[in-house]
């Protein structure tokens, strides 16, 4: 193991100054489950740790204007246990109850997910089509920008040196809103994904008053396609965001804009799933080659949709 100071501050304003005074040699730790295994790979070699376990200041989950923020130090365990985000926001609910181990959970902080800037950041996607942005503190001082142009490239973030990302402001959702995050991987546990999609679907209210009965009864995805059909269900907004499709988590915005202002039926789903492949840039890599990935983005794409609206109009039944 190499050798390093570890600092521990416990305000926000100390861990700015420590890594003000630090500079280039220091790096922040949350978790530490990315860093530590990058140290030990020798991938980074930081001379300074400077850690934000004792800032408890950066760990809360608290209701804002109908959405909700998150301080940056909160762990996937706390968010996988909080009823707000499972109800209010169920694609990061998706997210992080399927993220590494329990053990993982516990440390892991969904700040150090974000700024890993890992094209498979679990956290990534469904934070994108929830619309977050987040907050950034530094030493010129704060600036909030869209999550959306947070990411650089692989591995790399806006934040520039001696800046901290401190919140995630998620928006209310409008009335009838789904959202669903999947993780496609070759295992139930502890992998990282091949694929992640994540949908929200924002439907006209009351254009729809047979659907809950018609979804209820249908029981196959033919049924509930052709339920669809029937309905004349109109899509106010969509949002659809891929992990590991590019060398960052992106928006596929050609295919949000299919389904935006559509009649929802299973031929449009086809198209936005088709559309949201050919936007997407995957690599073949080990867990995964290209041409499967797209394949999947068409597959995974309408099997959300119809999870949007089963959650709009069933809840958590199915
Ligand atoms: C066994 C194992 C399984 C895993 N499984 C998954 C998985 O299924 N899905 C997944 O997405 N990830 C997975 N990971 C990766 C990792 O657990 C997550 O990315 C985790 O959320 C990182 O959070 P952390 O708090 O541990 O970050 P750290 O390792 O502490 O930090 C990660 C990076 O973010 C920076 N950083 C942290 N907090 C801040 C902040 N507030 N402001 C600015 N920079 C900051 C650090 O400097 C560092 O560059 C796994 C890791 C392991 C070891």
């Amino acid at each position: 193991m190499i050798r390093f100071d570890y600092l521990k501050p416990s305000t926000l304003e100390e861990a700015l100054s420590l890594l003000y005074e630090h500079g280039e040699g220091a790096m922040l730790i949350a978790g530490g489950t990315d860093v530590m295994v990058e140290i030990k790979q020798r991938k980074i070699a930081p001379k300074a740790l400077i850690s934000l376990r004792g800032v408890k200041e950066l760990e809360y989950i608290e209701p804002h204007n109908g959405g909700v923020r998150i301080g940056s130090m909160t762990t996937h365990r706390t968010l996988e246990s909080s009823s707000l985000i499972k109800e209010k926001f169920p694609a990061l609910a998706d997210a992080v109850q399927n993220l590494g181990s329990v053990q993982i959970r516990n440390v892991a902080t969904i700040g150090g997910n974000i700024c890993n800037a890992a094209p498979s950041a679990d956290t990534a996607p469904p934070l994108l089509v929830l619309g977050a942005e987040v907050r950034i503190r530094g030493p010129r001082g704060e600036r909030v920008i869209p999550l959306e142009e947070f990411f650089v490239g692989p591995g790399q973030t806006v934040l520039n040196r001696g800046e901290i990302l401190v919140e995630f402001i998620i928006p209310p959702a409008p009335a009838y809103t789904g959202s669903a995050y999947w993780k496609h991987t070759r295992r139930q546990a502890m992998d990282l994904p091949i694929l992640g999609v994540a949908l929200s679907l924002s439907l006209n209210k009351g254009e729809a008053s047979n659907l809950r009965k018609l979804l209820a009864e249908s029981a196959t995805m033919e049924e509930i396609l052709f339920s669809l059909e029937e309905s004349g269900l109109v899509c106010q907004q969509a949002r659809i965001a891929l992990g590991v499709a590019a060398p960052t988590p992106m928006r596929a915005k050609k295919a949000e804009g299919v389904l935006k202002g559509a009649k929802l039926t299973g031929r449009k789903l086809d198209e936005a799933g088709r559309v949201a492949s050919q936007e997407a840039q995957p690599r073949d890599t080990l867990r995964g080659a290209a041409w499967y990935r797209r394949e999947m983005i068409q597959v995974l794409s309408k099997r959300l949709a119809i999870k949007c609206l089963e959650r709009i109009f069933l809840g958590e039944k199915r």
